[in-house]
């Protein structure tokens, strides 16, 4: 009866706030917009200007027509060839995603790795970094989602900066929602997409460039004509771009970083976030299940739960069916074994109190021994004391 029903507790695709539908909508109320005519081209511009913000940058912000993937895509490919070496950060399927695009491409690969739920130690990097001076770039996951671990970027950008190495960073699932400052770290390029913290629907893939980075993009030959950003960036400040842009997307990234900043801001976004990772966290101790993630790595945009006692996807089934509340499970080797539960973009403290209240007697159908009402309040325990979201 309630099929169109859905709370989305996923680490992505997550809800889009009405404001942002009523932007998307409005692209289409009326005869097709020519994307080359002025008002579009404002547009454009208005949501670059602004994304910058996000990035807390001060160079251009690129946006192409794609999913999270292809905003990576494009930053491998702009700055490598098959006869460069790159280094990888791996801590789970997504850093995994790196190395097959760097395969894709035929770039020698150097992995640093830390097991799923850890994060790499920065040292290792700079060891590799010293052994390996042809290393031309430097690659890693800001926030891994299939875990919910966050990487050390500040000192990874820290260390990188000493080396003629650019540092690349996948802030797909942490934009918005984690604290990056895209120049104070020293990252030269954030690749980012639309559907997690930017509250989008799929579609936008985003890419920031540091003039460092620029001086690596424009002495190599991009072998895609598609992702070619030295086309974005000549006709950026034009409000064009290379190809036709998807204007409905480009008025949906323009309403959610106003949103943003409505909302007090990109550092009131990291506060709220960090609100709701604790409020989760809390909620899971309290019902006596395991975090896979310790608290000082842990994302404030999903938090993971190991579930390894029975298939963790007919817990979920249950959730999505009964109650109208899809959380995620596990990816690659963590399939089944896992709940992640994603509290980015569109939360608020009452999404998580339903979660809980939907997971507990989730687990109880299911016959695992909770208490009900364990989890729900310490959430609210926590929120009493710091109601931040
Ligand atoms: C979601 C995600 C991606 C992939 O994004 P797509 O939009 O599915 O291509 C890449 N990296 C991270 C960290 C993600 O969370």
């Amino acid at each position: 009866m309630f099929s169109e029903k859905m709370d989305l507790r996923l680490p992505g695709p997550v809800q889009v706030p009405r404001e942002i539908q009523r932007a998307i909508l409005r692209s289409f109320d009326h005869p097709m917009m020519d994307y080359r005519n002025e008002e579009h081209q404002e547009i454009l511009k208005e949501a670059a200007e602004a994304a910058k913000k996000v990035f807390q940058t001060k160079n251009d912000v690129y946006i192409l027509c794609g999913s999270g993937a292809s905003a990576l895509e494009t930053a491998m490919v702009n700055l490598v060839g098959p006869s460069d070496t790159i280094l990888i950060c791996v801590i789970g399927y997504f850093g995994d995603y790196l190395v097959d695009i760097a395969e894709h491409i035929g770039v020698n690969v150097i992995r640093v790795d830390a097991p799923w739920g850890e994060i790499v130690d920065p040292r290792d990097v700079k060891k590799a970094l010293e052994q390996h001076p042809e290393i031309k770039a430097v690659f890693a996951t800001h926030c891994e989602t299939s875990t919910g671990a966050i990487n050390n970027i500040k000192e990874l950008g820290s260390i990188v900066r000493q080396f003629d190495a650019v540092f690349v960073a996948d802030a797909v699932s942490s934009i918005v929602g984690t604290p990056l400052y895209m120049d104070d770290w020293g990252i030269d390029i954030v690749a980012t997409g639309g559907q997690k913290a930017l509250m989008l629907p799929p579609g936008n893939a985003l890419v920031a460039v540091s003039d460092k980075a620029w001086g690596v993009i424009d002495n190599h030959k991009c072998p895609s004509f598609y992702l070619d950003l030295k086309k974005y960036r000549e006709l950026l400040p034009k409000g064009h771009t290379p190809y036709t842009p998807n204007i409905a997307l480009v008025n949906g990234l323009l309403e959610s970083c106003r949103m943003i900043e409505r909302g007090g801001g990109i550092e009131a976004a990291y506060k709220r976030h960090a609100c709701l990772r604790d409020m989760t966290r809390s909620g899971v101790r309290a019902l006596g299940l395991e975090l896979l993630v310790d608290d000082s790595a842990a994302s404030p945009t999903l938090t993971s739960v190991v579930f390894d006692r029975m298939d963790s996807d007919s817990l979920r089934k249950l959730m999505r069916e009964q109650f109208h509340v899809a959380v995620g499970g596990g990816l690659g080797k963590q399939k089944g074994k896992l709940l992640r539960l994603g509290h980015m973009g569109y939360t608020d403290a009452a999404d998580i109190l339903k979660m809980f209240a939907a997971l507990e007697l989730g687990l109880t159908k299911v016959g695992f021994n909770v208490q009900l009402g364990a989890g729900v309040s310490a959430a609210q325990k926590y929120w009493l004391e710091n109601p931040y979201c």
